[in-house]
């Protein structure tokens, strides 16, 4: 059912809302605000399907300038973020410029990335535009770009100003980009909300036109995570629970692969694998287990790795910033809806997950 109420949920230092009356609530919210100029950052895809949208509901932002990058997490580079600061420059943006960041999660975490360091940091709004960038990287304050190859390895933590959710933007969103979503969605189910799992488990995603309540639990449960640990130091890490693996199979299909695996997709295999080690190593059941695996292998098409790659994503997982020295650090599972952080795993465990992962396929 869609819900005519704007939803207001309070992060550690700014407020999401939720709505489908979110982009009136941003043309009032833009009335009384004095930014010297205005900048909205978009790809060629939400310059398409988005802006019209947005500059049909707040007209303040007629006069803004719009700035184009292109699509793709090939482009969350810094390269690109010294073009976007030059850009900004040549626009004389001073400090009391605002950055409208109209994307998904490349263009809110590489936007806040330069809204923050430009001028040692000027306002930016974030206005998420897939349902990844909407149910997950809309909380939590995280910035930054890739280097190398090597994902968000450059970043600050810093809030929008606000978060402005208008779901029907989603109606534009191929099924791909959804299931990338949708991998992020299942995480904050497993690590903390066993209720929220198994309402995920009988929906089908074909059927859902409605994702506002799906985005709001799971905002909430990223949410009241961060709350407790907005830096990462503990609690925080349950939600790299798919990560290590997950972030390493990205990099290295971004680097490799003639079309890249989405985010959610590589999160997805990362999932698969990290319950086989909590099995083996945290106590998860076999029962759960094969319910998470029945699950996820149902929804994500296969993805080849060949051992051969093997020894490449190990090192990659050991480059990872969440490690602390040489050890591998894993969030677990101990059941579906608990997890425990700061697990550290031996690497012939993780190469079993692999192999695990990989038997799934030729079955
Ligand atoms: P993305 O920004 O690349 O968007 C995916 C694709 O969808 C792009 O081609 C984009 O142009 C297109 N698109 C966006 N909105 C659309 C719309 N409404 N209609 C049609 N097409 C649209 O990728 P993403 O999956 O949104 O985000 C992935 C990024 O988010 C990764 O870089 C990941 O590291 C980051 N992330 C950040 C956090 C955080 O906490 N900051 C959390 C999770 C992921």
């Amino acid at each position: 059912m869609p819900v005519n109420k704007i939803t207001t949920i309070k992060t550690n230092k700014s407020e999401i809302f939720i709505g489908e009356q979110v982009l009136g609530l941003l043309a009032e919210y833009l009335r009384p605000y004095q930014a010297s100029k205005i900048f909205v950052l978009v790809d060629e895809n939400t310059l398409e399907h988005c802006m019209p949208t947005l500059l049909l509901e707040v007209s303040a932002l007629h006069q803004a300038e719009i700035i184009e990058i292109d699509s793709g997490e090939e482009n969350k580079t810094l390269e690109i973020c010294y073009q976007l600061w030059k850009t900004l420059a040549a626009y004389h943006a001073d400090r009391n410029a605002l950055l409208i960041n109209l994307g998904g999660g490349v263009i809110t975490d590489m936007g806040g990335f330069v809204a923050s360091t430009y001028k040692r940091g000027i306002d930016f709004i974030n206005i998420p535009t897939t349902l990844l960038a909407q149910a997950d990287a809309s909380v939590g304050g995280k910035t930054g770009v890739d280097l190398d190859g090597i994902k968000n390895s450059v970043g600050v933590f810093k809030e929008p100003k606000g978060i402005f959710i208008y779901t029907n933007f989603l109606q534009t969103l191929n099924k791909k980009e959804v299931l990338s979503g949708f991998a992020e969605v299942l995480k904050h189910s497993l690590i903390k909300d066993a209720n929220h799992w198994k309402k995920l488990s009988s929906i089908s995603l074909s059927e859902v036109h409605h994702w506002e309540a799906f985005i709001i639990d799971a905002i909430r449960i990223k949410n009241e995570i961060v709350l407790n640990d907005p830096f990462e130091q503990g609690e925080r890490k349950l939600l790299n629970f798919g990560h290590t693996i997950g972030h390493a199979i990205e990099s290295y299909s971004l680097l490799h692969d003639e079309t890249p695996l989405k985010h959610g997709e590589a999160i997805a295999i990362g999932m698969l694998c990290e319950s086989y080690i909590s099995k083996r190593k945290n106590g998860l059941t076999a029962s759960a287990l094969k319910e998470i695996t029945t699950l996820i292998t149902s929804i994500y098409d296969a993805y080849i790795i060949d051992d051969s790659t093997y020894h490449e994503l190990i090192e990659l997982m050991k480059n990872d910033k969440k490690n602390e020295g040489a050890e591998i650090n894993f969030t677990l599972l101990s059941k579906i809806g608990k997890a425990d952080y700061n697990k550290s795993v031996d690497v012939d465990l993780v190469l079993e997950s692999l192999n695990y992962y990989n038997a799934l396929n030729s079955d």
